[in-house]
């Protein structure tokens, strides 16, 4: 059961998902994220203290350990009722944070601030909460153990920001420090996105990885079902955020979910369905906050509904990278030595599109366009490529649906309605599974299409 940040943003989330745990009469593993914003408060004081002169750092780092403490012991005080349990969670929580203020005034005084420190920083968010829900679960009768990813046995490579687990290691590590606990009628309560390196060193598993560390323990645990609560009643066929007409999907299978996470859809980690697929794993969608609901069930089979399209996702924080020059037609496997180098510098391309052999186009996150750039820069331009653009004001929409392999007409369809809005699609991909269709629009636009796009397929079902 992995609860994610809103699940556990305050003493009264806290205390319902609790109640919920204490209802699942099966043997279980707990897996959380930290308190819903404080990941991203972690990024912005680590960014903030690492280029702060040196006089102001000690101030800073000290109001940031206040803020920090006293946010979790609130949490803390509100949902535990046993003095006992209490006392000494609270006990924990401050060695914690000021075990974190003391990482800041490091990155602050060194005004270095690299993905490894990073991490650490930001694992305090999940150490800390694990704590306030397994106090909360003792204070409710349960007996509890709270550890960190490492600690509950996910070892990963050193890939720090984003990092890889390691199969090889975890067959046997998770299984040796959780089975003995749940033998003993011990809940482990786990720390999601933080794990660690081979030396024991911190490392975090990208942005949104609690509901990965769920997926991985259960693989490992080959369990019956990994349950993801979050804040939506499960996956929906569009983001609520920007679509008001939603509809439930009840079922829907591992490929389409992952293609779904893949583009945008950030109610699961897109890397969460490998290894609860591997295992043939039913991982199922529920809303802590209205239990009841019948959520989404996530399985292999891949069915057939009435609607041809099951979602629409949207993903915006992206870029083109657009590669010209007539060199390139001459130069034997340029688009296998660049997209080789920027493999090997942890960025993944996420469409590609090559509409002749002097041009290349394709599409990286955000985060990775400072370094894409000057690699390509470094090693490309001028030597075989003559020209690199960025498109950065861009976004993806993908529709998902595996009814629309073998449904002839449907892309037309779908681009007959981006084009009735007046807009220009940049970049168009399909994958061969026919399972979903991918383009490219002005980022401006691209909730308005999302938005005709629902309403045509889903709302009224063409
Ligand atoms: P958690 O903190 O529980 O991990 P997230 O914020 O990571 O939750 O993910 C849940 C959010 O995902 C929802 O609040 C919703 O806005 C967003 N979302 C985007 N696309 C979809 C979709 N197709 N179905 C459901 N939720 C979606
Ligand atoms: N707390 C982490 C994040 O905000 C991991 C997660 O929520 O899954 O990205
Ligand atoms: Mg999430």
């Amino acid at each position: 059961m992995k609860f994610g940040g809103t699940s556990v943003g305050s003493a009264e989330t806290i205390g319902r998902i609790t109640d919920l745990v204490v209802l699942e009469k099966d043997k279980k593993v707990v897996v959380v994220s930290a308190m819903s914003e404080v990941t991203d408060m972690l990024v912005s004081i680590a960014k903030k203290v690492s280029d702060l002169p040196t006089a102001l750092v000690e101030l800073e780092c000290e109001r940031f350990y206040l803020e920090f403490f006293s946010k979790h012991k609130s949490a803390a005080k509100g949902v535990i009722k046993d003095k006992r349990v209490l006392k000494r969670v609270l006990k924990k929580i401050d060695e914690l944070s000021n075990e974190l203020r003391i990482t800041l005034l490091g990155v602050g005084y060194l005004g270095d601030l690299s993905l490894k420190s990073l991490d650490y920083v930001l694992s305090f968010g999940e150490r800390v909460s694990v704590l306030i829900v397994a106090g909360a679960l003792e204070s409710k009768g349960m007996k509890t153990k709270a550890l960190t990813g490492y600690e509950a046995g996910i070892v990963t490579d050193s890939n720090f920001g984003c990092a890889r687990p390691i199969y090889a290691r975890m067959s046997d590590t998770v299984g040796s420090a959780l089975m003995p606990l749940l033998d003993k009628g011990i809940l482990p309560v786990v720390a999601g996105f933080v794990a660690a390196d081979e030396n024991a060193r911190i490392t975090t598993m990208g942005r949104g990885g609690s509901d990965y560390t769920a997926s991985l323990l259960g693989r490992f645990l080959e369990v019956d079902e990994v349950q993801i609560w979050t804040d939506v009643d499960g996956i929906l066929s569009a983001d609520p955020k920007v679509v008001d007409s939603v509809q439930l999907i009840s079922k829907i299978s591992y490929v389409e979910a992952m293609d779904l996470a893949h583009f945008g859809a950030k109610v699961i980690h897109s890397k969460m369905i490998e290894p609860a697929m591997d295992a043939d794993i039913p991982v199922r969608i529920k809303n802590s906050f209205n239990p009841e609901g019948g959520g989404t069930l996530i399985v292999r089979e891949q069915e057939k509904i009435e609607r041809v399209i099951k979602a629409v996702a949207i993903e915006t924080d992206v870029d083109i990278l657009n590669l010209k020059g007539v060199g390139m037609a001459e130069t034997p496997n340029i688009a296998g030595k660049l997209f080789n180098l920027l493999g090997v510098n942890n960025i993944n391309i996420a469409m590609i599109s090559g509409s002749s052999e002097s041009n290349l186009s394709f599409v990286i996150s955000n985060d990775d366009l400072t370094c894409a750039v000057e690699l390509i820069n470094e090693n490309f331009v001028g030597n075989g490529i003559r020209k690199l653009e960025v498109l950065d004001d861009v976004c993806i929409i993908t529709i998902v649906g595996v009814g629309m392999a073998g449904t002839k007409g449907i892309a037309a369809r779908i681009f007959q309605t981006v084009s009735d809005n007046n807009v220009n699609i940049i970049m168009i991909a399909q994958g061969s599974s026919e399972v979903n269709i991918s383009f490219i629009v002005k980022a401006e636009d691209g909730n308005r299409v999302v938005q005709s796009i629902h309403n045509r397929f889903i709302d009224n079902e063409i």
